[in-house]
């Protein structure tokens, strides 16, 4: 695997002491996708040509209309929409021209076939992607070079569940032989600790409501059901690559 490393971002990501460092640095990652969306690059036609065949997922297609820049948004919309209207072209005549039931469940079909393909692939999610493929590429990488490193991974709070299964699976192409079986240990060893821990910061929490805990102390525990479920799910992660 050739991939640039990115040890700034993700040595500042251990010191940070996140619940998931590289669901931050995928906040990072897709504002700066988003902003590029957003800015003159849709002035650009090779930018609006990549737009009109590949467009975004729908929660990246909502945060670009929701950043209150219409005009940029209109231009590639309207290529987009034009060039749908082209792609579904053929589907549209089958459901308008059917004349039996056989022909009407073809057309149908036909249009989910285009729709699939359509809705397949982000470039903002695209962007991420290659980003996160560095992130954790840099993180194995650095645990098998930086004993520091390796000792801060080791103190911190782990990832999400969703992180952490592609950094097992980013970890063999980058790490080999026993330290590449050290590495799943401690960083399962690691996750194990996090995960218990967030346990009972959320159990602790549904403790709070009983009346009989009303005035002890919260111990932290106010945010923990956001914690848990972040923890579970990631808070920011690729959802449909090219
Ligand atoms: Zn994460
Ligand atoms: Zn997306």
């Amino acid at each position: 695997m050739k991939l640039e490393l990115e040890t700034i971002p993700v040595w500042d990501g251990v010191a940070s002491k996140s619940e998931c460092y590289v669901c931050d640095l995928m906040a990072e990652a897709q504002k700066d996708a988003l902003s590029f969306y957003l800015g003159n690059s849709v002035m650009n036609p090779g930018t609006r040509v990549k737009v009109n065949e590949s467009g975004f997922c729908t929660k990246h297609w909502q945060l670009l209309t929701a950043a209150n820049k219409p005009q940029g948004i209109a231009l590639m919309t309207d290529t987009y929409l034009g060039m749908t209207r082209t792609k579904f072209e053929k589907s549209i005549n089958s459901l308008l021209g059917t004349k039996n039931p056989r022909q009407a469940k073809k057309a149908i079909q036909s249009l989910k076939e285009d729709m699939q393909k359509r809705e397949k692939g982000c470039l903002v999610c695209s962007a991420m992607q290659q980003r996160l493929d560095r992130y954790l590429f840099t993180t194995c990488y650095l645990w098998g070079e930086d004993s520091a490193f390796r000792s801060a991974l080791q103190e911190g709070k782990g990832f999400c569940l969703h992180h952490f299964q592609l950094l097992l699976e980013t970890a063999p192409a980058v790490l080999s032989g026993s330290l590449l079986a050290q590495f799943v240990h401690d960083l399962t060893q690691t996750e194990v600790l996090n995960l218990d821990r967030i346990a009972n910061d959320v159990h602790w929490m549904t403790q709070k409501y009983k009346s009989e805990n009303m005035d002890k102390p919260w111990n932290g525990c106010e945010d923990a059901h956001k914690r848990g479920v972040d923890k579970m799910t990631g808070r920011h992660r690729v959802i449909d690559p090219v």
